[in-house]
């Protein structure tokens, strides 16, 4: 099962603003089902992550005050 999802997220990787996330259920239909998060990937550049507030840029960083990544 996959849900698309959009939210204030920025690749760090390429800088693209959708990712999908890619959820697995318990195999019920109806009451009782549930699903949960397996992966995320960017919409972009396919890089897979989990934890989307980590993985995307944050707002202050976006704005390049001190911190760079370097490869
Ligand atoms: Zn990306």
């Amino acid at each position: 099962m996959m849900g698309k999802q959009e939210s204030k997220f920025k690749c760090r990787v390429c800088g693209h603003t959708e990712y999908t996330e890619v959820r697995q259920g318990n195999g019920i239909l109806g009451p009782g089902a549930h699903s949960h998060m397996i992966h995320c990937y960017c919409e972009g550049c396919t890089t897979v992550f989990r934890d989307v507030r980590k993985f995307s840029v944050a707002e202050t960083e976006a704005e390049g005050a001190k911190s760079k990544i370097v490869p």
